[in-house]
């Protein structure tokens, strides 16, 4: 049996704008194994975020297959893609997106509630998820309360708590110091290892090198792998977003 959870085939993906054609991806092809931490990095506008929306069901690609756990998602209907991203995949977005009106708990109890884990079940799951997090003090604090390292920690344990089998982070230490940042990457490889599913993560982040398992470069809609070596010769401390980027980019071309 295989263990590739995703597999992105040929993947192209078009908008119209305005009578012109904007291709936001083109001819993407990737897997993703179980326990591993693929890092995706690129300019702003060349398609990262369209490239997680993808693999997380939240839309279709205009050509090419994608495939969760060998289920071709292409042929599900809007109830069974939302099955999917319900029972399957755990997002972590830069803003935390937490609900404000509940504790850090609440806010894991609730996606546990989405799968029919309810009850006792649900607070055991969510307070050892918490936990695993360094966040056992913080349970019953609303966000608001929580620094942005801890509300990012719990959407973190959110996106872990359904036991799906992906984990899709849209740049999830963009809003969050370096020494938060290298926290969170290490929370994110340790509980990827621990409870199985992979971790798909877009940064701007050049010291990801460090954690993640294999490196991407995504540029105009071309994703392509790259060495730690290629990200090292710029990866300085401190840097980070467009600057960063741009560096990065003088450098593999
Ligand atoms: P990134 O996350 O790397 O900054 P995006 O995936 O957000 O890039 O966008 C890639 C390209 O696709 C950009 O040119 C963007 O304007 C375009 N794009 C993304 N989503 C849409 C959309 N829903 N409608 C039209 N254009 C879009
Ligand atoms: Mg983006």
């Amino acid at each position: 049996m295989s263990d590739v959870v995703l597999r992105l085939e040929h993947v192209t993906k078009s908008f119209e704008i305005g009578g012109t054609t904007v291709r936001a991806l083109d001819d993407v092809s990737l897997e993703v194994r179980s326990g591993e931490v693929v890092a995706i990095m690129g300019p702003s506008g060349s398609g990262k975020t369209t490239m997680l929306t993808i693999a997380g069901a939240l839309q279709q690609p205009t050509s090419g297959t994608v495939e969760l756990n060998g289920q071709p998602l292409q042929n599900c209907s809007q109830a069974e893609l939302s099955k999917v991203r319900r029972e399957q995949i755990g997002f972590i977005f830069q803003s935390f997106n937490l609900l404000q009106a509940l504790t850090a708990s609440e806010n894991v109890q609730y996606a546990l509630e989405l799968r029919g884990i309810k009850g006792k079940a649900a607070r055991d799951r969510a307070r050892n998820l918490l936990g695993m997090l360094g966040l056992e003090n913080r349970l019953n604090q609303l966000p608001g309360r929580l620094s942005g390292g801890e509300q990012q920690r719990v959407a973190v344990a959110r996106a872990f708590a359904n036991g799906g089998s992906l984990i899709l982070a849209d740049e999830p230490t963009a809003n969050l110091d370096h020494a938060r940042s290298i926290s969170l990457m290490e929370m994110l490889k340790a509980l990827s290892r621990d409870l199985g599913p992979p971790v798909v993560m877009v940064t701007h982040d050049l010291r990801i090198h460090q954690l993640a398992d294999r490196l991407f470069w995504l540029e105009g809609g071309h994703l392509r792998p790259v060495t730690p070596e290629e990200i090292h010769i710029v990866g300085t401390q401190g840097a980070g977003g467009k600057e960063a980027d741009a560096r990065v980019g003088a450098v593999l071309k």
